[in-house]
């Protein structure tokens, strides 16, 4: 009975309040300079957008991507600017590094080596996409980003059409994995584009996904250390999900349960 864009909102909350929940909002991990710096985007079956990058201080950035989209009149707010306009709505501001985190970087700092692994460790996003009863779709993605990362960068999830694309009309999209290659390839919007040529949302993500795997060969990159996922869903309701290796999985909730599923991978490891 929800609006969609309520329920994207809301739902990932729950992963940014959880300090277990270690790659989105309190105990997401930090940056190489120990500063957890989270990253959130927002959109709905209109084309209302709203973003935050760089973070600081502020556990549901969702929300506050969602306060850009609604009180100002920016789609985007960045770094000093997003903690300041989050103090103004009156968030609370906070210390997002949990103990483990500390640990972990303190660790980190020994080699100081920058390495994702895939699926696992120093990266991943919440993504959530949703249709309403009433057909509207929203959209909604939150990271701390890669872990380690350099301070000041930004990955795909904030990033309306790399890591989020709404299209009230034909379906949305949300990625996680290797921010650069789905910035690079404007991989949600990608996916929304195909599905409103025709393509269902399973073969739209198996297209992006091909896709991006194209711009590494043709770029001579190893791929060997990246995982890409995309979710998709139209606004018939039907639902796709595929990586570029195995290890990605997702959960589809309907009036008929929650199920999770594995995602189908172009790569076999
Ligand atoms: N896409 C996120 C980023 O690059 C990380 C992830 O989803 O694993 O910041």
């Amino acid at each position: 009975g929800a609006n969609a864009l309520d329920a994207v909102e809301l739902g990932v909350k729950i992963c940014e309040a959880d300090p277990r929940e270690r790659s989105v909002g309190l105990g997401g991990r930090p940056d190489r300079d120990g500063r957890v710096t989270l990253d959130a985007c927002i959109m709905d079956h209109l084309g209302n957008i709203g973003s935050v990058a760089a973070c600081e201080h502020v556990v549901h950035v969702s929300s506050l991507a969602r306060a850009v989209m609604e009180r100002t009149p920016h789609v985007m707010l960045v770094g000093d600017g997003a903690t300041q306009f989050a103090k103004e709505q009156g968030f609370p501001l906070q210390n997002l590094m949990v103990p483990d985190s500390e640990a972990e970087w303190t660790k980190w700092l020994e080699k100081a080596e920058y390495k994702p692994i895939p699926n696992i460790e120093n990266h991943d996003t919440i993504g959530q996409l949703t249709l309403d009863a009433e057909g509207r779709l929203a959209g909604c993605c939150t990271t701390s980003g890669m872990a380690f990362k350099m301070h000041g960068r930004v990955g795909d999830s904030p990033i309306i059409g790399a890591g989020l694309y709404v299209d009230g009309e034909v379906g949305a999209a949300t990625a996680t994995g290797h921010g650069e290659e789905v910035i690079r390839t404007v991989g949600s919007f990608r996916v929304v584009a195909a599905m409103k040529s025709g393509r269902s949302p399973q073969q739209a993500c198996e297209d992006a996904v091909r896709e991006i795997h194209k711009f590494f060969v043709r770029r001579g990159k190893p791929w060997a250390d990246t995982q890409i996922g995309f979710i998709a869903v139209s606004t018939r309701g039907e639902v796709g999900g595929y990586a570029l290796r195995p290890g990605f999985s997702y959960a589809v909730a309907s009036a008929d349960g929650v199920r999770v599923l594995t995602a189908e991978s172009l790569l076999d490891s």
